[in-house]
């Protein structure tokens, strides 16, 4: 008997796939070179019972995913908005805030932005500095202490599948807790199943939210690389660049010490922050690097 359903949480090569009438499936992929990720809408084939094969791929909304030069790891399927979570301590990387958003732009998804721990003043001024850039491009800021009052989040992820990611410390596991109270059991359950607790803070899984919409927790990641995303994409994702667009003197002006630079031009001008085109630059040469060495250059 077949069925339709998500595929909710990702280990290896099994996946927990939930069908559309609400069966919880162990599943294994039919081929051998299929990936999945969590979120995917797939159509499987009971095999036993609580058990069943994957047998195909509905069309993805969006794929986030991240790479290096070693390799690509998928992270989300079919998500809406990227959810990255920071906190007045410990500092956190603007870097990584950056690498999250290119990451959204780049499947056209929305972003979020969360500055956690408001209850701690101490370091609130020195996040919204660091912050202020994104700021400056629309990007939404929400500030709120996970330990008291999520309310303001849940709206924003209402009708929403949103990937939740952050750095370690920032409360991202205090976050998920308080939107889902049932995360902490859950995650409990499936290293049964498995037999495997050790495996248990390393898969993704998505999370109904009772309010409505989706949340898909992808815990233990510490980098964000765009490896993936060639020069031209990576420029895309950062949105205020998009308007200089061709407007170089040069077809193929890489924006570092060309004459008649417009994104540099706009960089003196004070209308692209210094901080985004250095980031850009740095960025463009890790991934350039990353796809060097994957190549066995
Ligand atoms: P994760 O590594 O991002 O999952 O971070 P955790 O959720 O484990 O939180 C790291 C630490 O920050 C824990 O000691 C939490 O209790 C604390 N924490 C999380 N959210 C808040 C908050 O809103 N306010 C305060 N004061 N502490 C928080
Ligand atoms: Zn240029």
């Amino acid at each position: 008997m077949k069925a339709r359903g998500t595929l909710v949480a990702a280990f290896g090569r099994q996946y927990e796939v939930r069908t559309d009438g609400g069966e919880i499936l162990l599943c294994v992929p039919r081929g051998k070179k299929s990936r999945f990720a969590c979120g995917d809408r797939v159509q499987v084939a009971r095999s036993a019972p609580g058990q069943g094969v994957i047998e195909q791929l509905e069309e993805r909304g969006s794929l986030l995913y991240r790479s290096d030069a070693w390799r690509q790891k998928l992270i989300a399927a079919n998500a809406t908005q990227v959810v990255v979570v920071v906190a007045t301590e410990p500092s956190f990387s603007d870097d990584f805030v950056t690498r999250c958003i290119c990451a959204a732009e780049s499947q056209q998804l929305k972003s979020l932005i969360v500055l956690n721990k408001a209850d701690l003043p101490a370091g609130l001024d020195a996040a919204r500095t660091l912050l202020a850039p994104f700021a400056a491009l629309d990007y939404p800021i929400l500030e709120l202490s996970a330990l008291h009052d999520v309310d303001a989040l849940r709206a924003r992820l209402k009708d929403e599948t949103s990937l939740l990611v952050g750095q370690s410390g920032m409360g991202k596991s205090t976050l998920t807790n308080a939107l889902i109270p049932e995360a902490r059991a859950e995650t409990r359950e499936i290293s049964e199943v498995l037999d495997t607790g050790k495996h248990t803070t390393t898969f993704a899984r998505l999370y109904d939210l009772p309010g409505g919409g989706g949340l898909i927790d992808s815990p233990g990641m510490q980098t964000f690389g765009l490896a993936h995303l060639d020069n031209a994409a990576l420029e895309a994702s950062f949105r205020e660049f998009r308007p200089w667009d061709g407007q170089c003197r040069f077809r193929d002006c890489r924006h570092d010490s060309e004459p008649g630079c417009a994104l540099r031009a706009a960089v003196a001008d004070g209308r692209i922050a210094p901080r985004r085109l250095t980031q850009f630059l740095e960025l463009r040469a890790e991934c350039e690097q990353a796809r060097k060495t994957a190549q066995g250059w």
